[in-house]
């Protein structure tokens, strides 16, 4: 097979490497004589790597000992409901900041459970700029805030971080592990797999101990992070082989130097598109300049006509899954620690001869 460079916003491109060592490991995992799919989630094979992973994710992200790690199914979706029911603690309200579609989903699930205040609201601008945090209207009675620190669809990545006196609960699916954050100032992260840690079909949740053990009554065991904590992410048979590929891909990024390696490449590819995207007079990007996801990057052709001929060029050259999503239009190129600075100087040197051809 050529090189293949894929954009796809989730399920996303994987480090070679990583699909390399499944492929290796496929029909037997170290001495266990069976697949990793095939053996038990409680036997010592298993039970080390999960171990393994956690260590590796907290070493990567600096978690301390007062979070726990889970590993959940159910998706980010899942957790727009466990979060309140996690987290309301009795009280009637949560602030939400309105900064995208997935903040806006996260919005209409909480309200099943609680008042939402939505502290500030991007939708009139098209989600492509985000308020200042002095205009925030925060509620101070609201149990917690939460926000989506990178908006996939519109690519619209926070450069600040609110803070408040109140749990903050940040949905990373999109940007978990392409740069440095401070764990400790927040109540919940989580994070689907999907985009930047390995497959779909596994959640990661860090939540910090002291929040867990007040839910709303009622509510499925399988959704209080209390069960899942007290029974290390195996009350029932969790996602085996998604968190394989999570424990594979934690170790990758820890050779590649962890964070603080990937932040940097993560920097250079994100300006290298969006360069090539402001130097021309053919491709637009509607985000205003500060808040640019690093990890997804929306364009415009300026002749919409010219979408189709564009990605079907792209595709015979290895660059494929460029299609916007629909409620944007254009193409998105969703770059996140799998895709090489290759792929983007690739996809750069196809746009400007895409340009040259017909612009
Ligand atoms: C992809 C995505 C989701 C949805 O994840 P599922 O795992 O499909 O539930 C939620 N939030 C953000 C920011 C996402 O990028």
């Amino acid at each position: 097979m050529s090189q293949i460079y894929n954009f796809s916003a989730g399920p996303a491109m994987l480090p070679k490497q990583v699909l390399q060592l499944m492929q290796e490991e496929l029909l037997e995992y170290n001495d266990a004589k069976a697949s990793v799919m095939e053996i038990s989630h409680r036997g010592a094979d298993f039970m080390a790597l999960a171990q393994k992973s956690e260590q590796d994710l907290r070493d990567l992200m600096n978690i301390t000992d007062n979070y726990k790690v889970l590993f959940l199914q159910g998706g980010a979706s899942a957790q727009f409901s466990m979060i309140p029911i996690n987290l309301l603690h009795g009280k009637t309200i949560a602030n939400y900041a309105h900064t995208g579609h997935w903040s806006k989903k996260a919005i209409t699930e909480a309200q099943r459970y609680c008042n939402v205040n939505i502290c500030t609201d991007s939708s009139s601008n098209k989600y492509t700029d985000i308020a200042n945090f002095e205009n925030w209207n925060i509620d101070e009675n609201a149990a917690y805030l939460h926000y989506t620190p990178n908006e996939t669809i519109a690519g619209l990545e926070f450069d600040y971080m609110p803070e408040v006196n109140m749990p903050l609960v940040a949905d990373m699916s999109s940007m978990i592990l392409s740069r440095e954050i401070d764990v400790s100032k927040y109540g919940v992260i989580y994070a689907g797999a999907q985009k930047n840690i390995g497959i779909s079909g596994l959640t990661i949740v860090i939540v910090r101990e002291d929040l867990m053990g007040n839910v709303v009554k009622n509510q499925p065991i399988l959704f209080d992070y209390a069960t899942q904590a007290n029974n290390n992410s195996m009350y029932n048979t969790p996602s085996t082989y998604p968190w394989y590929v999570a424990s594979l891909v934690f170790e990758w990024l820890k050779k590649k130097g962890g964070l603080t390696a990937i932040v940097k490449i993560n920097e250079h590819k994100a300006k290298t598109l969006y360069d090539a995207i402001d130097m021309s007079g053919f491709y637009s990007n509607p985000v205003a300049k500060k808040y640019r996801s690093w990890m997804n990057i929306p364009f415009l052709l300026a002749n919409e006509d010219l979408n189709s001929l564009f990605l079907e060029k792209a595709a015979n050259n290895g660059l494929i899954t460029l299609k916007g999503h629909r409620s944007v239009g254009g193409m998105r190129a969703s770059i996140y620690n799998a895709m090489p600075q290759e792929g983007v100087d690739k996809l750069v040197a196809f746009m400007q001869d895409f340009e040259k051809e017909n612009g």
